[in-house]
């Protein structure tokens, strides 16, 4: 079997042992003699499959008891409508950070519903840094605060929580829900599409406080409203059930490693050294303000574009594969998610050196 360190953004690696074990269990789940595919969502097998997701994710994340886990699909744009129609809740004006491309996806399908005060923005960077918090203009009056915890196609992280007052905090954390602790209490509502660090494609998570349900606006589809996935156990309609099976046992696999303060140790690990490789050399290049730059995706250029082609071959070539920059900033990305090893990203730092020293 060819063995490669995947560097993508999305869908992106899963853990080894995880698949090993969907593949161990692929035609009959625990003796019961079938797939998880081929179950109902209603039957006790899966009931129990679903529950023990639910259970280790609250137990990873800490999440208090007033907050809703929902198992979603339509991935983060689905979010991107569900927020302005599950929130604004009559008062037709939302906060939201401008900070990269899923930001400005956010506030264009917001802006369908609602008035969308902009709060700062960092296109003027070409959304490399994050703008200082005492030039946000934030809206007192605002249903709720949506900003995007780490945008996935520059690199740029918030190295904290934003303080927002009062209003209601609503984040994507897409790309790095699970890299760390957070302190889900700070949030109104906290969302992520499955395929970057959690599981398969296709199941998305939403963590909603309570007091936030059951004002969705009238004319909200039924399969856009929390309330309804909050009272159906997410189970309105049938739910994404292989993609919610791979997650519980990427939970399963994130507990083993010693839950998300082992993560977040491993994780800072593995992206300083990846930064720290690209500063050294006058070769490689990151843009990002060093304060804000994530954890999860490492985007960098060479100094001469005209070696982007050879090096992403060569790298193929050393089994280290889909490390082709987003097609809106060019260069290289490397995805560095839960997990990816560091023997990964050890391989990728001296395929990086070598090539310096045979093109530098
Ligand atoms: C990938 C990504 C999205 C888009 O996700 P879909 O599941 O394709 O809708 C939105 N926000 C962030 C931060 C992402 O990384």
């Amino acid at each position: 079997m060819k063995q490669v360190y995947n560097f993508s953004p999305g869908p992106a690696v899963l853990p080894h042992s995880v698949l090993q074990q969907a593949q161990a269990e692929m035609l009959d789940w625990q003796g019961s003699g079938v797939s998880v595919m081929e179950m109902s969502h209603r039957g006790k097998a899966f009931m129990s499959i679903a529950e023990k997701a639910e259970a280790d994710l609250r137990k990873l994340l800490n999440i208090p008891n007033n907050y809703k886990v929902l198992f979603l699909q339509g991935g983060a744009h689905a979010q991107f409508a569900m927020i302005p129609l599950n929130l604004l809740q009559g008062k037709q004006q939302a906060d939201y950070m401008e900070t990269g491309d899923w930001s400005v996806r956010a506030i264009e399908e917001a802006r369908r519903y609602g008035h969308v005060n902009v709060v700062a923005s960092s296109i003027s960077s070409n959304f490399t840094t994050i703008p200082e918090r005492s030039t946000w203009q934030v809206n007192p009056n605002a249903a709720y605060f949506h900003y995007v915890d780490n945008e996935t196609i520059r690199g740029v992280e918030f190295d904290a929580i934003p303080e927002v007052g009062d209003v209601t905090l609503v984040a994507d954390m897409s790309s790095n829900i699970l890299s760390r602790p957070i302190d889900v209490a700070r949030f109104g509502v906290i969302y992520a599409g499955a395929q970057k660090n959690i599981g398969p494609a296709g199941l998305t998570i939403a963590i909603v406080r309570e007091d936030l349900l059951g004002k969705a606006d009238p004319k909200t589809p039924n399969i856009l409203n929390y309330q309804i996935y909050a009272d159906n156990d997410s189970m309105y309609n049938t739910p994404p059930t292989y993609a919610w099976y791979i997650a519980g046992l990427v939970f399963e696999w994130l507990l083993a490693q010693g839950g998300l303060e082992a993560m977040a140790v491993l994780n800072e690990r593995k992206a300083e050294k990846l930064y720290a490789a690209i500063d050294q050399s006058d070769f490689y290049a990151n843009p990002v303000d060093k304060q804000y730059r994530s954890w999860m995706n490492v985007p960098f250029t060479l100094r001469d574009p005209q070696w982007d082609a050879v090096f992403l071959k060569q790298a193929e070539e050393a089994g280290l594969v889909t490390l082709k920059g987003h097609r809106q900033v060019g260069g290289m990305r490397a995805s560095i998610y839960n997990a990816m090893p560091e023997a990964g990203v050890d391989a990728l730092i001296s395929f990086m050196q070598q090539f310096e020293q045979a093109h530098g």
